[in-house]
C-alpha cells in the first residue's frame, strides 16, 4: 500500500449531507483526517472554531491568500473559504488520507495544482430531497436555503470534472462505498511505485539465489 496519504475532494450541494458521511466516514475507519477550512462566514450554533472551522476577518482572510497560504480559496454565497496548505500537507506525510470538504470552483483548483487529488460528487437521490434536508438542518433561513439551491444549479455543471459520483441516499452505503473508493485508489500502480520496485528487487534477489 501507498505510504503517503490521498487528497481526497469531497463536493456536492449544500445540504446533501457531505458533512455526516464524512463525520462517519472518520468514526468507521481511522485513516483519514480532515482539513479544517477557514472562513469569513458566521459560527453556526455548536460550530467550534478550529474544528469545524477557523472563522476569521475578512482582512485576516486576503492576508493568508496574499502569503500563499492556501492550496485553493473560493467565494460562496458572499462569503470566503480556503484550505490551509501546512495542516494538509503535514498529515498527509504522516500517511493520513486528507478530506477537503469544499465547493466546485475549489475543487477545480485543486484539479489544476494537485492532479494526483481524487475528486468525488456528492448529489442527493432527488432535487425534493435536497431542499427538504437543507430545510430539515434548520440553519439557514429561508433566503439562505433558495441561495443555496440556486447555486446549486450551478454547480451541477461541474460534475463531470470529477472523478466519482456518489448518491447519498442510504447513509452508510455512501459513506462504505467512499471509502472503497479510497482502497482502490490506494491500489493504484502510480502511487505504488516504491512498493512495486521493491518486489521486483525481492523477487529478482530470490531467484538468483536459488
Ligand atoms: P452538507 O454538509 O452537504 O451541507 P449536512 O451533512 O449538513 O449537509 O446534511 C444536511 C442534512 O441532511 C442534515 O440534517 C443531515 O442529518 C441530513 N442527512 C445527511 N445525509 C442523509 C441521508 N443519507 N439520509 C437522510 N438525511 C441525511
Ligand atoms: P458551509 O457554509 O455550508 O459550511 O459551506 C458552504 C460551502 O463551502 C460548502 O459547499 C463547503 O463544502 C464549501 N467549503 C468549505 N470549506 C471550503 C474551502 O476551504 N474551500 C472551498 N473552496 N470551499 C469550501
Amino acid at each position: 500500500m501507498s505510504k503517503r496519504g490521498l487528497i481526497l475532494v469531497i463536493s456536492g450541494f449544500s445540504g446533501v449531507g457531505k458533512g455526516t458521511v464524512v463525520r462517519r466516514l472518520m468514526e468507521a475507519h481511522d485513516n483519514y483526517a480532515l482539513s479544517v477550512s477557514v472562513t469569513t462566514r458566521t459560527p453556526r450554533a455548536g460550530e467550534v472554531h478550529g474544528k469545524d472551522y477557523f472563522f476569521i476577518s475578512e482582512e485576516e482572510f486576503s492576508a493568508m491568500e496574499a502569503e500563499g497560504k492556501l492550496m485553493e480559496w473560493a467565494g460562496y454565497v458572499g462569503r470566503h473559504y480556503g484550505t490551509p496548505r501546512d495542516y494538509v500537507f503535514e498529515r498527509l506525510e504522516e500517511g493520513k488520507d486528507m478530506i477537503l470538504e469544499i465547493e466546485v470552483q475549489g475543487a477545480l483548483q485543486i484539479r489544476e495544482k494537485y492532479p494526483e487529488a481524487i475528486l468525488v460528487f456528492v448529489a442527493p437521490p432527488g432535487a425534493a430531497v435536497l431542499k427538504e434536508r437543507l430545510l430539515g438542518r434548520g440553519t439557514e433561513s429561508i433566503e439562505q436555503v433558495e441561495k443555496r439551491l440556486a447555486r446549486a444549479v450551478e454547480e451541477s455543471g461541474a460534475m463531470e470534472s470529477y472523478d466519482y459520483l456518489l448518491i447519498n441516499d442510504d447513509l452508510m452505503t455512501c459513506v462504505e462505498e467512499l471509502h472503497q473508493i479510497a482502497r482502490c485508489e490506494h491500489r493504484k500502480m502510480q502511487v505504488n511505485r516504491e512498493l512495486m520496485n521493491d518486489i521486483k528487487i525481492d523477487l529478482k534477489r530470490f531467484v538468483e539465489g536459488e
